[in-house]
């Protein structure tokens, strides 16, 4: 099976499980897991903050940094695609008691006018505006990239207004490679970030959550609360070490083969729409003349092919370490064999 559903789909290489053999392990939960704590400290570095807290999944950092930034009855500012208002479970809600105030984005960024005028004036009335949240990559957006200028110009208006800053960097990698941006300057203007080992860079287990000590100290509390401490971690934690080491640069070639899957796409007449390709996401929609979703991603089971349903004529595909050219070649060849 070539399976492009999701780059959630990679299995740990056989390097990565041997990483795990030798790993010292400790109580994570007691700090004393010293293949965390390494993990941790190398995290933070990378995205230029003083700490960081290993957690289960990437879910878990984006609920629990807004349990930290919010109250009860505070709003967060985010994008309508966003993975935090999508498929979290209703989360913001259930678990911090907070509201979301959604933009549509352009490809899932923001401007600068859109946030100034979602942020409210004070007032007995309002919910308070209390946190900006921003998606690097935008995932619905096909993995959309925001530049670094229009991150950092909406927190600051964030920031005049009073607001906390976060960001959910599930595929911040996959912009670091595509933009040749440092990681710690695109997290700069933003109080919480965290990056996913179970996307692109192929771990089974684990994302780390980034902020200063203060904020990090807080998100424990959290993850204590919600059942998230481990114990021997150093396990999971070695893995996401061999992906930082071996997984990183590689992303390039998922976005090479991103881009070979879009240009096949715009040779096809049964296709319509196509997102940017920037990274390792490629949306496109089906026109009326063609297979919808549902028959299309049927059509490529048979052939051996896994693709995602986003929407009745919406598909996504998604590169990744478990796919390579001859997968490509398989999935292309479905395309042109129904989209033509
Ligand atoms: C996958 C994803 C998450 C959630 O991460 P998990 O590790 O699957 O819980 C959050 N945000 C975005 C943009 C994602 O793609």
């Amino acid at each position: 099976m070539h399976d492009f559903y999701s780059d959630t789909k990679t299995k740990p290489t056989r390097a990565m499980r041997e990483a795990m053999l030798e790993a010292p392990v400790g109580d994570e939960q007691k700090d004393e897991d010293p293949t965390t704590r390494f993990l941790c400290e190398r995290v933070a570095d990378l995205l230029g903050k003083e700490a960081a807290v290993f957690m289960p999944s990437g879910t878990m950092c984006n609920e629990i940094a807004i349990r930290v930034h919010c109250r009860p009855g505070d709003e967060i500012i985010c994008e309508r695609s966003c993975h935090v208002i999508g498929f979290e479970g209703g989360g913001p809600a259930a678990l911090a008691g907070a509201m979301v105030h959604p933009i549509d984005g352009v490809h899932g960024r923001m401007t600068s006018d859109q946030v100034r005028g979602a942020v409210r004036y004070p007032s007995r009335y309002d919910p308070r505006s209390r946190l900006l949240s921003v998606e690097q990559t935008a995932n619905l957006a096909g993995g959309a990239v925001w530049p670094l200028n229009q991150l950092n110009e909406i927190a600051s208006v964030a920031k005049e207004h009073g607001l906390s800053t976060h960001m959910d960097g599930a595929r911040l990698m996959n912009a670091v490679v595509s933009s040749r941006t440092p990681a710690a300057d695109f997290a700069a203007g933003y109080d919480s970030v965290w990056i996913d080992f179970t996307k692109g860079l192929g771990a089974p287990v684990g994302a780390v959550l980034a902020g200063s000590s203060e904020f990090i100290e807080e998100a424990w509390r959290f993850k204590q609360q919600m059942g998230g401490a481990m114990r021997q971690s150093g396990v999971l934690a070695a893995m996401a070490l061999h992906a930082l080491d071996h997984h990183v640069v590689r992303l390039a070639d998922d976005h090479t083969r991103a881009g070979r899957i879009s240009d096949h796409l715009r040779t096809l007449s049964k296709v319509t729409a196509i997102l940017p390709v920037e990274t390792n996401i490629v949306i496109f929609d089906l026109s009326e003349e063609g297979p919808d979703a549902e028959e299309l991603a049927d059509l490529a089971l048979d052939a051996g092919v896994i693709i995602g349903e986003f929407g009745e004529r919406r598909i996504r595909v998604v590169t990744h370490l478990d796919v390579d050219d001859g997968s490509v070649e398989a999935l292309c060849a479905v395309f042109s064999a129904h989209l033509s």
